[in-house]
């Protein structure tokens, strides 16, 4: 993806052409800020620009042989380092560091993405540092990393430091809709709520299952039942599958309680609630206080859960209170 094509982040990315075209690159970049709004997104199209072999436009042209290994994720001279189970090792640093003592293989630069530097213990740290302290010639360290205090000082003073910002909705939205061209738009939107600023995120914290399930529990609870008994079996059929998903059950949770607090913002500005998009009478129905219950609700439960309480039993007693 070239600088163009990225979406916000507009400083970062003024700063990164700026030293490109002037031809006043550092040795290392620190691209630091939340997960999952847009730092190694930035990082690959610097690579890309400094690899494309007709650089006359000063974007990437996509069709050159680089281009075309770097896409492709084939470029002998981009080298990615990134945890190896909960941090990055020293040994993955010493590694790195043989490697930089050759030239680059094709290009007139090596590049290396330092993925979640935050995870690096001291020992791995302090070999970084050596690195950046005397880099070897051609090389560009681009660290990246959600925050920059678990780094050694020695190693941020050693970069230039690039924050990232999370982004405003009109951003985020167009994000995640090129990204997941399988959501709704009412869950594109949502997703820009609940990833607050951070398109990367959606879809891995609030993947198709999530989204799938917190669409069924919605229906539901719009649906007309014959009888209070036949909602309460609905409701017990609900509880027992959200009990058993995993990670998703605090996200379907966070949708869920989104959607009632939309609700309720609606109803203030005498709206009709819009959030769902499949209003039946019942939700039309729902004043205030019926709102305000169900995400107070939602809110005990998350309570419940953090305390380890019994998952099955803090479904259930949420979801008969959702259906009641
Ligand atoms: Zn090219």
């Amino acid at each position: 993806m070239p600088f163009s094509a990225i979406i916000g982040q507009t400083k970062a990315i003024k700063l990164l052409t700026r030293a490109l075209n002037s031809n006043r690159l550092a040795h290392g970049y620190l691209l630091v800020g939340p997960e999952g709004v847009g730092k190694s997104t930035t990082a690959h199209a610097l690579a890309a620009s400094l690899f494309c072999q007709t650089t006359a436009t000063g974007s990437p042209c996509g069709y050159c042989s680089a281009c075309i290994k770097f896409a492709s994720g084939n470029h002998p001279d981009f080298l990615t380092i990134q945890p190896e189970g909960a941090g990055i090792k020293i040994q993955q640093i010493r590694e790195l560091k043989k490697g930089l003592s050759f030239p680059p293989f094709e290009a007139d630069m090596r590049i290396i993405l330092v993925k979640d530097a935050q995870t690096m213990g001291r020992e791995a740290g302090n070999s970084l540092l050596k690195i950046l302290e005397e880099p070897p010639p051609n090389n560009l360290l681009l660290l990246v990393a959600t925050d920059s205090e678990p780094l050694l000082d020695t190693i941020v003073s050693r970069c230039q430091v690039i924050p990232f910002q999370p982004l405003p909705p009109e951003q985020a939205i167009p994000i995640i809709q090129g990204n997941h061209p399988e959501f709704s738009a009412d869950e594109v939107e949502a997703m820009a709520k609940l990833t607050g600023g951070c398109p990367g995120q959606a879809g891995t914290v609030y993947n198709d299952e999530v989204l799938h399930f917190h669409n069924k529990c919605t229906q539901a609870l719009i649906a007309e039942y014959a009888s209070q008994a036949e909602a309460f079996e609905e409701a017990l059929y609900l509880a027992a599958r959200l009990a058993e998903l995993k990670e998703g059950l605090h996200q379907i949770l966070d949708l869920l309680a989104l959607s009632f607090k939309e609700d309720m913002i609606s109803l203030l500005c005498k709206e009709k609630p819009s959030f769902s998009g499949n209003i039946s009478e019942k939700r039309e129905g729902w004043n205030l206080q019926r709102l305000s219950a169900m995400v107070e609700a939602i809110d005990l439960a998350r309570r419940q859960l953090a305390r380890n309480c019994n998952r099955a039993l803090v479904c259930e007693v949420l979801l008969l209170e959702l259906f009641a």
